[in-house]
């Protein structure tokens, strides 16, 4: 058997090598390091590929939200909503640009943000939403649009885990997650579902004016050179990377097809287990029936619900099974957020997925023999 990893990104290269190195190539002897074609080239691609108006690649997916949020112009004080149980990069530019985070907690079933918390959780200063897309799967953005027209929000989706997924609303229509709020940012960090071989992201918007705005933010608040209006930050996406992601783009829906048929697999072996909880799909589509793009899995997370996790996660890591707990701490919890305002009992979901939550190896190139190996020692020690 094959070594198993939890991100094959070697794997993946192997069936694209021509194509970046070609393009590599062709940059180095260029020298079009920054703000080159492959960049220009990417964005229209990317556009056109999530049928939204502008995306301005920049740094990374942290910037990305940074962005969004000075675009919007939000000011120090005003609150910004954003779920309890992510990674740290949405509180943390919440905090880098003194806004204020208020944390809520999460669904127990799908892990993303409890829209009933969250409207609870607002207030006069509220400004806007971060919904996060966790492990590839849309937040219930009807309920969250709605929420946010009635109290005059600004919807900034963090999409860092979910690009190529899209979000079947209750009317029947589908849109690419990102593009749904009134801005949306993501990350093209290499284990990212498309990640460069580097740093990079992106912004997602349909509005003129934002894309506009934001256009200066990402190049020093210049919008004519050497005139800077506003302040500005430096985040660019480099061409290496943009030919990187250039050569991946094309592949994206067969990538996230390789990952829900790896899911697939995954949850049929763990159906009927007592105390293992498959991750669920909200729109409807069934894993093991066709091929659906309404969860990408970004992560393909487990609830070990015996109290065995911890256990498990160590007689995988014995077996050479690499696994993740994504994530063990909730974000009320951190030293850097922990905050007086908060109330345990507003947060029970997340504080009992900390402890029941395992990420199993999840990517393009998982075949069965590494699938059965990896359930059968899942099912076997927690049943033990
Ligand atoms: C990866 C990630 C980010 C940050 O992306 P970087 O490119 O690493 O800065 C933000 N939010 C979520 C949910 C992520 O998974």
């Amino acid at each position: 058997m094959k070594k198993i990893q939890m991100v094959d990104l070697k794997g993946q290269y192997e069936g694209i090598k021509t194509e970046v190195n070609d393009a590599i190539s062709e940059i180095l002897d260029s020298s079009a390091f920054i703000n080159g074609p492959h960049v220009h080239a990417f964005q229209n691609e990317l556009e056109e590929y999530l049928d939204v108006k502008h995306v301005i690649p920049c740094a990374n997916g942290t910037d990305a939200l940074q962005i969004c949020m000075m675009g919007l112009g939000l000011k120090p004080g005003d609150e910004v909503i954003t779920a309890d149980f992510t990674f740290a990069a949405t509180v943390e530019v919440i905090g880098l640009l003194q806004l204020t985070p208020v944390l809520v907690d999460v669904e127990p079933d799908t892990f993303n943000i409890d829209v009933k918390a969250m409207e609870k959780a607002i207030t006069p200063k509220t400004k806007a939403i971060v919904p996060v897309h966790l492990f590839g799967q849309c937040a219930d953005m009807d309920e969250i649009m709605a929420l946010a027209k009635k109290h005059n929000l600004y919807v900034i989706e963090d999409n860092a885990q979910a690009i190529g997924g899209s979000y079947f609303s209750k009317d029947g229509s589908k849109q690419k997650a990102g593009t749904i709020g009134h801005v949306g940012a993501t990350s093209f960090f290499p284990s990212k579902n498309l990640g460069c071989y580097g740093d990079g992201g992106a912004i997602f918007t349909n509005d003129d004016d934002l894309a506009h705005t934001i256009r200066g933010i990402v190049n020093h608040g210049m919008y004519k050179r050497y005139y800077h209006d506003v302040v500005g930050v430096n985040s660019r996406l480099d061409s290496i990377q943009a030919a990187v992601l250039r050569a991946k783009l094309p592949k994206l829906d067969f990538y996230n097809q390789k990952r829900w048929e790896a899911a697939s697999k995954y949850s049929k072996a763990f159906k009927g287990q007592e105390h293992i909880i498959s991750p669920k799909i909200s729109c409807g589509c069934e894993t093991d029936k066709s091929v659906c793009d309404c969860h990408v899995f970004h992560q393909y997370t487990l609830r070990i619900t015996n109290g065995k996790r911890d256990g498990l996660a160590q007689h995988l890591n014995d077996n050479n099974v690499p696994c993740g707990v994504y994530y063990p701490v909730p974000l009320h919890k951190q030293k850097a957020y922990a905050d007086d305002r908060y109330n345990e009992e507003d947060f029970p979901v997340t504080n009992q997925l900390v402890e029941e939550v395992i990420s199993l190896p999840m990517h393009t190139e998982l075949d069965d023999e590494q699938i059965d190996f990896i359930t059968k020692l899942v099912i076997d020690f927690v049943n033990k």
